[in-house]
């Protein structure tokens, strides 16, 4: 009999928790109707400049040529000089959908978006994109529109390449990059004879977001270690020189522009991605420009054991990782906007340059943001739950009561802790003691 209840609560129990599994992790986290928090300081940047490059690994980057040169000479004389660097860490799937929702908007993707295909937007959400005065994208229609159909207002602008004419790169699939630099190259040339699109480009407030398949392409079709895959980064590096240029050109270098460059996902030696192997959740992070720290000499060892700063040969440099999700307060932060409302990501404040206060009033903003989320939230659960099955607890329970329990009837039915023969007497009926432990 008692067997039977023991048998019953423990098949109690696994239901519960395997539904509140479903609960937890299958419904989207995300809530609405948090107060939007900017820092009240006056920002260090007026605009900023986005470029991802699609499945560009951290080591493909940072690693130098046997000949002790950078593939990538643009970038690495700003991690040399002029930024600050790191490695963003990515979490799983790592997929480009969840990457560019953890870098744009701050939060690691709904996992009850896996029933939706990653594709459309299973929820809506705030992106630093919605937060700006207008943003405007260049990159692929897969990634793209989800910016802009969450956004409210018409101030986040796509540039895409029609999805059926992506096969123009199929022979070349830098051809992507070299599309997008072009567009935006005429964009801004087209903006000094456009008086309107001129003022709104003068505004602050703005955002830049440069999409660049063709490394992830590449990637796929040929795998990392190939020429294409390799040979991209180099002409990626070009094109942010030159984008550099331009943009400083456009605004009379007025020193308000800042820029990150960074990736949304790794690649595995077999041109894969999607699962959890450094090298699809390691993405190199350089960002440079106004309100940008300029590049720190280390003093002393680096708090990372990796071997990354060796291979890499920048053991001279700070390193200053960041989770991925982080890079969307670090732009917001920037060019002054609010910290999207379901952002999760920390402010990191090694790759500020800006007084104490400054930081001070950031990382309070930050926290009040993310407590904004746990508040509603609280409310929401609060209002859907009856009252008398709502209890906040202090101490969680849950399965170590379980296992107390079990614990409690095996050291009953197989061992004998009991020196009182009445009791011995009364527990018989399933115990069997052996002769000798008697009293
Ligand atoms: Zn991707």
């Amino acid at each position: 009999m008692r067997m039977i209840t023991f048998l019953l609560v423990g098949l109690i129990v696994h239901v519960v928790f395997f539904l509140s599994i479903f609960d937890i992790y299958f419904t989207s986290p995300l809530v609405h109707g948090m107060t939007p928090h900017a820092t009240p300081q006056a920002p260090p940047s007026s605009r900023l400049v986005l470029v991802v490059a699609d499945g560009l690994r951290a080591d493909s980057f940072f690693t130098l040529l046997p000949n002790g040169s950078s593939r990538a000479p643009y970038l690495r004389s700003v991690i040399e000089e002029k930024g600050t660097w790191g490695v963003s860490h990515t979490r799983v799937p790592t997929e480009s959908r969840p990457g560019h929702v953890a870098l744009i908007a701050g939060f690691y993707e709904d996992v009850s978006a896996v029933a939706k295909g990653w594709k459309e937007n299973p929820v809506e959400f705030d992106s630093v994109f919605n937060e700006t005065r207008h943003t405007w994208c260049w990159g692929s229609p897969d990634i793209l529109p989800m910016f802009a159909k969450g956004a409210s207002g018409d101030h986040v602008y796509t540039h895409t390449y029609p999805a059926e004419e992506e096969d123009f790169a199929s022979t070349d699939a830098s051809r992507l990059d070299t599309w997008v630099f072009t567009q935006v190259k005429s964009f801004f040339q087209s903006a000094k004879s456009n008086a309107s699109l001129r003022a709104n480009l003068l505004q602050d407030e703005n955002v830049f977001f440069l999409h660049l398949l063709g490394i992830d392409t590449n990637g796929h079709a040929h795998r990392p270690m190939s020429q294409e895959y390799l040979d991209n980064i180099g002409l990626v590096d070009t094109g942010v020189a030159e984008l550099v240029s331009m943009v400083e050109d456009f605004f009379g270098h007025d020193g308000r522009t800042a820029y990150v460059f960074t990736s949304d996902h790794g690649m595995t030696n077999w041109g894969s991605h999607g699962a959890g192997h450094p090298s699809e959740t390691l993405t190199p992070l350089v960002a440079w420009g106004a309100g940008v720290h300029n590049a720190r000499r280390a003093t002393g060892p680096q708090p990372y054991s990796d071997g990354f700063l060796q291979d890499w040969k920048l053991e001279h440099l700070q390193r200053v990782d960041v989770n991925q999700a982080d890079i969307a307060p670090l732009m917001a932060s920037l060019i002054g906007v609010p910290f999207p409302l379901n952002s999760v990501g920390i402010l990191p404040l090694l790759y500020l340059n800006n007084s104490e206060h400054f930081k001070a009033e950031s990382m309070y903003t930050n926290a009040i943001q993310v407590l904004e989320q746990y508040k509603i939230k609280m409310t929401q659960k609060k209002e859907t739950t009856m009252p008398f099955l709502f209890t906040p607890f202090d101490v969680v329970l849950g399965f170590v009561g379980w296992t107390s329990y079990v614990v409690l009837v095996i050291l009953k039915t197989h061992a004998n802790l009991n020196r009182n023969p009445s009791v011995l007497q009364q527990v018989g009926e399933y115990t069997v003691i052996p002769p000798d432990l008697h009293v």
